[in-house]
Formats: C-alpha cells, structure tokens, sequence
C-alpha cells in the first residue's frame, strides 16, 4: 500500500460524523441530568458554591495560585472595577517526581515555598512589613487581617467542594498519582505549609480552573445576561458552567446564597461517557489508554486534551513506522531487520517514549501552508530527530495529526452544545438576540490553528443550535483566566467571612 493510501485510511478512522456528534449531544445531556440528581455518575456535577457571575464593577488587590497540570502559577491581581485588572505573575514547571509523590506534603511544601518566592520578589515591601510585624505582635499568626492576601486557590483537579474554600481531593488526573492525598482537604494542605513559612496569605477559596475562567470571562466581557460556560482545552479539558438551583436535585452541605436561585456547576466531563456508549474509540485510543495511569477513565479527556491528542499520533507514527509494507519515514540504505534501525529517525528519538510527542508539533503542522511543508520538516527534525524527512513523510503527518485534532474540536463542540442547549438561553424569549457567552482558555483553543473553527462548524449541524444558533453562540479566550477568576472567587468569598 502506499504511504498516501494508508494514511488516507488511517485519517478516516478518525472520522467523527454528524450523526455521531448529535448522538453524542443527547448523551451528553442525558449524563449531565443525571449528575444533578445524584452522586457517583460519569459526570460528577460538582455544586461550587459560587452562586453569581461577576459583572466587571468588582475591585481588590487579591493573589491566586494555579496548580493545573504542566505549570504552577502565581498572581497577585488588581481589579480596577471597570472591566479591567492588572496581573503580576510567575511561573514555574512543576518537577515530574513531585506529581508521583509519596505525600501530599512535599507537594504541597513546594507550592508554599513558590508563594514565598513571588511575594519576596514582587512584594517585597509588604511581606517585609508583615514580617516585622509579626514578630512585634503577639497574635497567634501576627498579621492584620486587612494585610492579609486573599488566595484563590486553583486546583484543577476532581474535588468534592464542601465550602467555598474546603474540597477534599476525588482522584488525580493528568499524569498525577500521590495516593496519601485523595480523600485529603487541599485548602488545608495548602494552608499548613503557608503557616509554616509564616507568610500573610490566607487561603479564602478553593477554584476549579474552569469557574475561575467563567468568572474572568464575566467580569472583563459583560454582557445583558453574563457568561453562561467557561471551558478549558488545556493539558486537560473541562467545563464549568450556571445552572439553576431547581434543576440541582443533589443534597449540599455548605452554606450559600440562595437568592440567585443559580449555582455555578463544575461538570468534571473529562469522564464523560467512560463505559464508550458514544465516544469514538480506534485501535490507538485503546492503547493509549491501556498504558495510561488511569486506564477506563477521563475517556472523554482522552480524546480531546493536549496531554494525549499528541500520544495518541505518537502512537500511530510508530505503528506506520513498524509496518514493512510502508515507506514511511525510511531510510533507503538500512537493510536491517530492526524496524527501528531502518527509519531514518535518531536512535533516542522521544517518538519511541510514551508522551514523546507534544499536541504543539501538531500546531505546527496544521498551521504549515508552504508547498515544502519546510517549517514542518524542520519541527520533526528539531523536536523528534527526523533526518531529511520527505514531503510525502510530512504530508502523511500532517493529514494524520489534522484528523485528530479534527475529532478533538468536534467532541469539543458535543460538550458545548449540550450546556447551551442545556442552560435553554437560545430558546428563551427574554434573552432573544442577545449573544451566548462562553470564555475558553488552554494552550489547544488558544495555538491550534482553526480549533475554534472546527468547533462551530460542528454546532451548526447540531439539532437545536443549527446555523443561527452557531451564529449566536460567541466563544472567547478568557485571558489569564484562571488568575482572574481566582481572585474574583476569593472576593465573593471574604465577603461571607
Ligand atoms: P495547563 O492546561 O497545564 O494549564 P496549557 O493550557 O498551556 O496548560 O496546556 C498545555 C498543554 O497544551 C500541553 O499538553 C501541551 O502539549 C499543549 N500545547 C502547548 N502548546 C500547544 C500548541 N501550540 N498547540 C497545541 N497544543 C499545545
């Protein structure tokens, strides 16, 4: 078979019809419904405790943390109350050993020690004065409370909310796997090692990532009726989004404001359809799977996120480079018997290691317009130690990598679509013309050329959005999302302390 015919193949079994987008869309519904009424289903449905969305009049100097995935982050944020904030922040790799380690507390002991860094290095006059303080008053913990920083705390990770700032930890996700802290109080864990280091932070909310980018997108892009879903396609992929209270059949425990009659819902729908009723599944999606942490969960996650979409093409570039009958990267003058031996791919090459591969590689190739695709070839010899690849190696690349970040933005849009048919806003008479807002934020809607594109063309073939629902539905990036709505988290809850 040739390389272009099997690669032809391969694409189309990344295929993911209309059809199957609308099947997926009821089943989305269908589990979504079923989290409201109880606990343990695919999608937790988990109550925040949040019960508005900002309106951009909020003000405050507030710092947020953000343990999402790849990076650990830190901000402090003014809001100015007029749409607008100003944002200082650093970051930092998360070391691999810390994400498997053997407790909660050395995690936790590092995330403390970032905090102290950024606080010595961008306010340096305030930590400086609180620390004389401290040792003047005798308090227990020595600060004043009006100079105490209020953290929202982002923790992208299933979490049982039981307060606004109080979640113990469900399960690890995203290559995570520290066993000591499941069942555990993040919030607390965090605040130990903050007290240890006696620094003036308290740790006043617990934020899912996705809440804080609803919240970021609704306080910078007001609209008549505010932001109604924030989703992530980062390292993984999730959504927050506002649901009515009645429709809420679970039983809370924490205390909340019941006058909104709204709760912001945290959907967790990386697991969505884990038992595979509608999700798509080929031979690699099976594999990658298998050696995962966490095999027959986050399936959905599986499919869509930037922590697989590029294991799952590694995959099927060593399969292709494994079959003899195609010449797929090959090196013409080996007449070994090692597959490996005869690529024309350097020996140590991460291709050949699980995770290998980063989603970025296929931004890169999808974004390549050149007849040469030379910006691609240089990629795949920059990244993965592909010497001379030809133009035919890079166009079976390109067309794989684009099928499956196609079937990634379509099973991007069934998510979507089910919570704007969901929240019922295209249909509802008091909300005709006006826009249906959604902020996005994650390196994958951000960099992938025409992921958002791909998105929409999906919504407009799905029943009860159509063509001029699509038109109605506006998604935007909610920039520094996390860290803005971390702090607008933190200043609803200062204001129920
Ligand atoms: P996080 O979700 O950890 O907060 P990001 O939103 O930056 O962080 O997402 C990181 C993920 O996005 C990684 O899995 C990475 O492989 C992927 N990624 C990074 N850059 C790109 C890109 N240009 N195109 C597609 N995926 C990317």
């Amino acid at each position: 078979m040739t390389l272009e015919a099997e690669s032809k193949s391969i694409a189309a079994q990344f295929d993911y019809s209309d059809g199957d987008v609308n099947k997926a869309v009821k089943e989305f519904l269908r589990q979504l419904d079923e989290g409201l009424q109880k606990d343990g289903t695919s999608l937790s449905q988990i109550p925040t405790y949040v019960t508005g969305v900002p309106n951009g009049t909020e003000k405050g100097l507030y710092m947020a943390v953000d343990l999402g995935g790849t990076n650990f982050r830190v901000c402090s944020i003014q809001l100015n109350g007029d749409t607008t904030f100003n944002l200082t922040f650093s970051k930092v790799a998360i070391p691999k050993e810390l994400m498997v380690a053997k407790t909660a507390q050395e995690l936790f002991a590092f995330l403390a020690k970032q905090i102290e860094l950024f606080l010595k290095e961008h306010h340096e006059d305030h930590f400086e004065q609180h620390v004389r303080r401290r040792m003047t008053i005798s308090s227990p913990d020595g600060f004043r409370d009006e100079h105490v920083f209020r953290l929202g705390f982002t923790f992208s990770f299933p979490v049982q909310q039981i307060g606004i700032n109080k979640g113990t930890l469900i399960r690890w996700t995203k290559g995570f796997d520290i066993p000591d802290a499941i069942g555990k109080d993040v919030c607390a864990l965090l605040q130990e090692e903050i007290d240890k280091l006696h620094l003036p932070v308290k740790v006043a909310a617990l934020v899912n990532d996705t809440v804080g980018t609803l919240m970021a997108r609704s306080y910078s892009s007001p609209g008549k009726t505010g932001t109604v879903l924030g989703a992530i396609f980062g390292t993984g992929t999730n959504g927050a989004y506002v649901e009515k209270l009645s429709n809420l059949k679970k039983s809370l425990s924490g205390e909340f404001d019941k006058s909104t009659g709204e709760m912001v819902i945290n959907t967790e729908w990386g697991s969505f359809d884990n038992q595979l009723s509608v999700l798509p599944s080929t031979p690699w999606d099976v594999a990658l799977d298998k050696a995962s942490t966490n095999p027959g969960i986050q399936m959905y996650e599986k499919r869509v996120s930037g922590m697989f979409l590029g294991e799952i093409l590694r995959l099927v570039i060593v399969d292709l480079l494994k079959n003899k009958d195609v010449a797929f990267f090959k090196d013409e003058n080996s007449s070994s018997n090692d597959w490996k031996s005869t690529t024309n791919i350097v020996a140590d090459s991460s291709i050949y290691k699980q995770w290998g591969l980063d989603t970025a590689i296929m931004s890169v190739a999808a974004a390549d317009g050149t007849p040469e695709l030379s910006t691609l070839r240089g990629e795949l010899e920059n990244q993965l130690g592909v010497h001379a690849a030809g133009l035919d190696d890079a166009q079976a690349f390109k067309s794989i990598a684009f099928a499956i970040g196609r079937r990634a933005a379509r099973l991007s849009a069934v998510a979507i679509a089910a919570i704007v048919l969901q929240t019922g806003k295209l249909t509802d008479p008091a909300n005709q013309d006006e826009p249906i807002d959604i902020g996005v934020d994650g390196s994958l809607v951000e960099h992938y050329p025409y992921f958002r594109d791909m998105i929409y063309e999906a919504l407009a073939i799905i029943d009860g959005i159509g063509p001029e629902g699509a038109k109605r539905i506006r998604i935007g990036i909610a920039k520094d999302g996390s860290g803005v709505g971390a702090a607008l988290i933190a200043l609803v809850a200062a204001g129920m302390e």
